[in-house]
């Protein structure tokens, strides 16, 4: 790795010569919130947000993803990877990416999605604003962000840039860059630390005793039905979250019924049609079909049934779920917080 600097005033010129010569995508405001979207001027990169509305996951794996047009027998792959950066990644998010990957990598290799994520360069940034509901000082703390190209954090006087990777390495030709010292590095180390102890929320334990404490109350049957009395099935926890990655696959078929279009679509386990599922005949079984068993499988998912896949809870604490949540009972910390005092 090597260690980087560039002033305050120099900044500006860096990001305006890489939006120059790369699509680069990064947070931008959108009215009072952020959304990552296309930078076309330095001014536009907010790297003072606190979090977007959806986790930047979707520049590999899109809301809506075209797979493959058919024609008879015939098809062509719709998968066509555009090199981009993706500029000021927030460590949760690093973190939530680097889930996705090792998922969609796992058994069968995804290629709709990993030939985006290999074409994108990722430049994480350090938090610079805390959000109002996010809990990330006190959840999977055990897990360090990587799969990250640079890390970028803002100091008093500019910016300490870390080359982790060749593609993080080759940015630096687009900025004034001095040599990083061990005094920018400690700068950047407490402004990285001091950040975890900012955040309003937090989880009471740690991940194990949490894991084990969920899955023990599995069928404690009013804790779930307490929990989700209030839930419009909306999915809006799943549709926010940088970890969940249910797809659905459709086939849109044209009116001469040999050709068309096969589509995936993010799904969401909250919602009803999710664990619906087809007997023949016209006749259907659904596998979870209160809310507050769909409700207990999110929170099963994120505190333990992952975590031996992952070295850890399949949540990053962002805290867009709680953000998200019309009724407010998404926050995984006031769930499992009042499970941990459960007796
Ligand atoms: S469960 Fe909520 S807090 Fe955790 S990663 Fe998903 S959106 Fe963020
Ligand atoms: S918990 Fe909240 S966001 Fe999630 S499905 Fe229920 S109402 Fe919607």
């Amino acid at each position: 790795m090597n260690l980087y600097f560039i002033k305050s005033q120099d900044f500006n010129d860096f990001v305006k010569s890489l939006v120059g010569s790369k699509k680069v995508i990064g947070p931008k405001a959108k009215k009072h919130k952020f959304v990552f979207d296309r930078i076309e001027l330095p001014e536009d990169l907010r790297l003072d947000y606190d979090t977007t509305i959806l986790p930047p996951k979707k520049e590999f794996f899109p809301t809506t993803q075209k797979l493959v047009e058919f024609k008879g027998n015939h098809y062509n792959g719709c998968i066509n990877p555009e090199e981009k950066i993706l500029f000021g990644v927030h460590f949760y998010d690093v973190k939530a990416i680097d889930m996705t990957d090792h998922l969609f990598r796992e058994k069968n290799e995804d290629w709709n999605y990993l030939a985006n994520r290999e074409a994108t360069t990722i430049v994480a940034s350090n938090v610079q604003t805390v959000s109002n509901r996010a809990f990330y000082g006190s959840v999977g703390t055990e897990v360090k962000p990587k799969g990250h190209d640079a890390y970028l954090t803002k100091l008093k006087d500019g910016y300490l840039y870390e080359a982790i990777t060749n593609k993080g390495e080759a940015l630096v030709k687009f900025g004034k860059f001095d040599k990083g010292t061990d005094s920018h590095r400690k700068e950047a180390e407490e402004i990285n630390n001091a950040v975890l102890k900012k955040c309003p929320e937090s989880l009471k334990y740690g991940t194990k005793e949490i894991a084990d404490k969920v899955r023990k109350s599995f069928d404690k049957k009013e804790v779930w039905e307490n929990a989700a009395h209030d839930c419009f099935s909306c999915g809006s926890c799943n549709v926010v979250c940088p970890t969940c990655y249910c797809f659905d696959v459709q086939d849109d078929w044209n009116l001469d019924q040999t050709s068309g279009l096969r589509s995936r679509y993010w799904d969401a386990c909250l919602t009803e049609d999710f664990s619906k599922i087809s007997l023949g005949a016209g006749a259907t079984e659904n596998f979870r079909e209160h809310s507050a068993d769909r409700f207990r499988h999110r929170i099963m998912r994120k505190a333990t049934y992952l975590n031996e896949k992952l070295g850890g809870p399949a949540c990053v604490g962002c805290g867009r779920c709680s953000s998200a949540c019309t009724a407010d009972i998404a926050d995984p910390t006031k769930v499992i917080n009042k499970i941990m005092e459960l007796r």
